[in-house]
């Protein structure tokens, strides 16, 4: 799953291209892909777009939001295997994954972005009203899932806060209620960077593994948005380019073999019912 450092490298992309540019239409090949309260009478919100202005291409936790000059708002959840390719109007249908393109959005300039899902797990909420510099109000009111504070932006005092609980370290950085944005991937290294393991409770952590933690995860974050975010098999950003951080993963997925730091092999064990990759030498259990 596409988690925020890959979210947020796929709105730099399109933030480039498509910022300012007028959109001429979209067009829905799968309906089914759309959510909100206007998903019924979608033909209607598409066309009070048409003609507007791209304004902000934001990020909130792994969610992707499009806004126009008229305060329309396109919400995208990417699901496994969401993502958008920028193309150029002769060319659009050329590609070959044509039969899961879901929506089209013809922009000024003959840039077409096209929103692609094999899997077809990702969602599009259709939302008027979202303010994107506060976009929380207006998720909740279609009954989006309320969301803690972004991984990147948290501060010390309010991390501290959420880490008075029983539960395992690893569960309570999953838990997007808490702390918004990361995911298996992100959450493994963030732990393994931090030196801690990850059935660790939350409560027994310390303050100076607190502040290291929190240091971590934004390293982690901040490295791997740098390096284009990590692809596995189908993460690409709207330029077609898979993420370059895979390369660089100390733990995630890498059971079996020798940690870098210590030379003991990776473990893979199972928190919350995901897969969670550690080091126990590097990561002691208590
Ligand atoms: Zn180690």
């Amino acid at each position: 799953l596409p988690e925020l450092p890959e979210v947020e490298n796929i709105a730099l992309g399109l933030r480039k291209t498509i910022l300012g540019k007028r959109i001429h239409r979209i067009d829905i090949r799968q309906p089914l892909i759309l959510k909100g309260p206007h998903s019924s009478r979608w033909r209607r919100f598409m066309a009070n777009i048409a003609g507007h202005t791209l304004t902000s291409v934001t990020r909130r936790a792994k969610r992707l939001i499009m806004t126009t000059d008229n305060r329309m708002t396109l919400l995208i959840q990417l699901g496994m295997t969401g993502k958008f390719l920028l193309r150029q109007e002769k060319s659009f249908r050329d590609h070959d994954l044509w039969q899961h393109t879901h929506m089209v959005m013809t922009l000024s300039d003959d840039v077409v972005v096209l929103y692609i899902d094999t899997r077809r797990f990702g969602r599009i909420w259709l939302l008027d009203g979202l303010n994107p510099k506060r976009p929380d109000t207006a998720m909740e009111a279609v009954g989006l899932g309320p969301l803690g504070p972004e991984a990147l932006s948290i501060n010390l005092t309010a991390f501290t806060r959420i880490l008075h609980a029983q539960r395992p370290i690893k569960a309570l950085l999953l838990d997007q209620t808490r702390i918004a944005g990361l995911g298996n991937i992100y959450a493994d290294e963030s732990l393994f960077a931090a030196g801690l393991h990850p059935e660790r409770r939350c409560a027994e952590i310390n303050d100076v593994q607190t502040r290291r933690l929190l240091q971590e995860i934004k390293a982690v974050l901040r490295r791997a948005i740098r390096a284009g975010g990590t692809t596995f098999s189908d993460f690409r950003n709207a330029y077609g380019d898979m993420g370059r951080f895979r390369s660089r993963l100390k733990v995630y997925q890498r059971e079996g073999e020798a940690c870098f730091a210590c030379g003991t092999m990776i473990e893979k064990i199972v928190v919350i019912g995901r897969g969670t990759h550690f080091c126990p030498k590097c990561q002691p259990a208590g």
